[in-house]
């Protein structure tokens, strides 16, 4: 049964991937809001549409949208409303809300590029890429407006957007200060820590972004707000009380891990694949993109500290303990 709790209601829906569950949320304020959207199937719709009705509600009532950030599971079914429903997000949205050829070919073109400077073999290379055709699961829109950092959310007075990339480039949380309530997305989960997922740069030729060092700020940035309560992407709240041992625990994991990566440079420099098969070996056949995502996310930390070094031969860069 989906119950207001105050002004905001939870609504879980299914998805076709690993993940289970997303949640999205219906928010009440000058306009009726919902937060993410779940993906575009029609089992989805069918859950989405029975919830709302669970709250007197129908799909034609919600008002406006907005978007933690462009996951096909948070935003995939912008489609199920009449285009006059606006939609808000980070800018960085939008590349992936109307995907151009332009942009599918640049996506293309950097994560073959990045293939061969991380080494991997050359038979997995095309499984980082996307085709037109496997974008089913997301909806051709365009964002009304941008929400950065402190900007007050449209229609929804006392609330502001966080901006809080690392997961992804275009992810912002939303706080309302009165009674702490952080809508967080992906960023902080009560069980799951999100994969730091690699993205073209932002602008044409420009530096790669590194998320696994904007997630760890992004999630420093929770350490000094009064938060009450998380509502998450998947899963269950996370009360206020436990944010920071949530976060000081996923630092010290993430920490542990990433030195269980430097040991493996030990004996010989590897590359980024090399590591990938190390830490992933049952994983990365099936999921090189998110199992490499995670392997640079440890390099580029260890990089940081200083801990290891890079050094290109033959094309392949390879890692080597400082
Ligand atoms: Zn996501």
């Amino acid at each position: 049964m989906v119950n207001w709790n105050g002004d905001i209601a939870k609504l879980a829906l299914p998805t076709p991937f690993a993940v289970g569950d997303v949640n999205v949320y219906v928010v009440k304020g000058d306009a009726l809001t919902l937060i993410d959207t779940g993906v575009k199937t029609k089992q989805s719709k069918e859950v989405l549409t029975y919830g709302l009705g669970e709250l007197g509600l129908k799909l034609s009532d919600i008002e406006q949208i907005i978007l933690t950030h462009h996951h096909p599971d948070h935003a995939g079914a912008l489609d199920f409303f009449d285009k006059e429903v606006p939609v808000y997000g980070h800018k960085n949205n939008q590349r992936w809300l109307t995907i151009s050829d332009e942009f599918l070919e640049t996506h293309n073109r950097f994560f073959l590029d990045y293939a061969t400077k991380f080494g991997v073999a050359e038979e997995l290379k095309n499984n980082l890429i996307h085709y037109r055709d496997e974008i089913k699961f997301l909806s051709e829109r365009k964002l009304q407006g941008f929400l950065a950092e402190g900007d007050e959310l449209p229609g929804l007075p006392g609330w502001r957007a966080i901006e809080t990339l690392g997961h992804a480039q275009s992810h912002i949380s939303f706080y309302r200060e009165s009674d702490g309530l952080m809508i967080a997305g992906d960023h902080l989960l009560a069980k799951i820590s999100p994969n730091p997922l690699m993205e073209p740069p932002l602008l044409p030729g420009g530096d790669r972004p590194r998320p696994l060092l904007q997630y760890n700020a992004s999630l420093q940035k929770f350490l000094g707000i009064s938060i009450s309560t998380v509502y998450s992407g998947h899963g269950s709240e996370v009360d206020g009380d436990a944010v920071a041992d949530l976060i000081q625990y996923r630092f010290e994991r993430q920490h542990n891990r990433a030195m269980q990566v430097k040991s493996m440079l030990q004996d010989k420099p590897l590359s980024a694949f090399e590591v990938c098969q190390q830490l992933f070996p049952k994983v990365y056949l099936q999921e090189v993109g998110l199992t490499l995502s995670e392997t640079i996310g440890q390099l580029d930390y260890l990089e940081d500290l200083g801990e290891i070094e890079t050094e290109t031969q033959s094309g392949v860069i390879l890692y080597s303990i400082a």
